[in-house]
This record gives C-alpha cells, structure tokens and sequence, in this order.
C-alpha cells in the first residue's frame, strides 16, 4: 500500500471553513461553539486559520486549512511516554490509540503545529485521515470531498513530484509573510 497524503493550495481556499464543519461531522466531533473561542473546549482536527498581511488599506486576509500532517518522522510519536502514537509504514497515518494514552499532552507540546487535541475523554485525538470512512468505503476524506474549491487534494505522496511540493511551500511562506 502507498502513502497517503492530503495537500492544500492556499491559492485556491476561500476560507469557507466547510472543511473544518466536514470534518466534525464526518467524525462525530461536538459543534464548535462560540463562547468556547477562546478555550476551544471542543475537538477541532481541521482548523482554519485567517493570516493576514499587509498594512492599513492594502492589507489582505489568507486562508490556511491545517490538520495532521502525518510526518514522516513524526515528533509526536517519538514523544510520547507510553508509545501510544505510531506512524503506520504502510499507509503512511499517525495514529493515536487511545487505549495507551494518559492525557499528558506531550504530543501537543512536540508537534510544531499544535495538532493534537484533548477530548472530551481527556484522551488525546487528532486526524486520522479518515481512516474508518476508508475501510468502509474506500472515499477520500471528508474535508477533501466538501471543499467547494478544491483547495484540497488527496493523493499518493510519490504523485506529486518534489518540484511541485517546492512551489507549493515556496508559495506558502510567500504569501503569509508578515
Ligand atoms: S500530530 Fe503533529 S507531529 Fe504528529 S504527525 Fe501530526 S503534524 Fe506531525
Ligand atoms: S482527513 Fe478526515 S479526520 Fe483528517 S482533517 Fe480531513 S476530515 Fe478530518
Ligand atoms: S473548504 Fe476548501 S476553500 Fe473552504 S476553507 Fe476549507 S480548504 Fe479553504
């Protein structure tokens, strides 16, 4: 089996957030509720996040849909003290068992994008590709599948040759410079 991988293009996200509200539904996660803004009590595995550039009157708003993104050499998995995150050889996933987990949340000190979240269990969890929606019926994931714009993109890693994944970042740190 291939690696998996789930690539975003910032150039074509609208900033919706259907992604974010897919991804909820998709995997049972309690609404984000708006006096939760600030503690964020709720799980989110997808996040939008707003980026904005430029000074007063030329400013612009970027968009950038972030979740888990299934490093190769995964910190979080290396962190934690009770071997409870693994990255899957053959497909490529990190996942959490839950079962090992004790809450210390030494993988969401690690993981240089703030990915994993602390459930309403008191466990950890975080995306994990939609790896149920797979086994059941092979679709893509749900955020991929609700972006209005194609923003998303699920693939093999080995499709997208390494100058296009250059563009892509190059073009990333371009346009959310401050
Ligand atoms: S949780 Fe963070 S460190 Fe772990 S695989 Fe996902 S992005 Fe990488
Ligand atoms: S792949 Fe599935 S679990 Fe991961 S962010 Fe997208 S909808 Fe959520
Ligand atoms: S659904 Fe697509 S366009 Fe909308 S915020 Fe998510 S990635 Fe951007």
């Amino acid at each position: 089996m291939s690696k998996k991988a789930i690539y975003f293009d910032i150039n074509r996200c609208v900033g919706c957030y259907t992604c974010q509200v897919a991804c909820k539904q998709e995997n049972d996660l309690a609404p984000h509720n708006i006096d939760d803004a600030v503690e964020q009590t709720s799980p989110v595995w997808r996040r939008v996040i707003e980026v904005e550039k430029g000074e007063y009157g030329t400013e612009s708003i970027n968009y950038i849909s972030l979740s888990c993104m299934h490093c190769a050499d995964a910190p979080c998995v290396i962190a934690c003290p009770m071997g409870a995150i693994s990255k899957n050889k053959e497909d490529g996933r990190v996942l959490i068992e839950q079962s090992k987990c004790i809450g210390c949340r030494m993988c969401l000190q690690i993981c240089p994008f703030g990915i994993p979240q602390y459930g309403e269990n008191g466990l950890m969890e975080k995306c994990n590709l939609c790896l149920d929606r797979f086994q059941e019926t092979g679709k893509e994931p749900a955020c991929v599948s609700a972006c209005p714009s194609k923003a998303l993109r699920y693939g093999e890693v080995s499709e997208l040759s390494r100058n296009e994944q250059q563009k892509a970042a190059a073009k990333l740190v371009l346009e959310t410079a401050i």
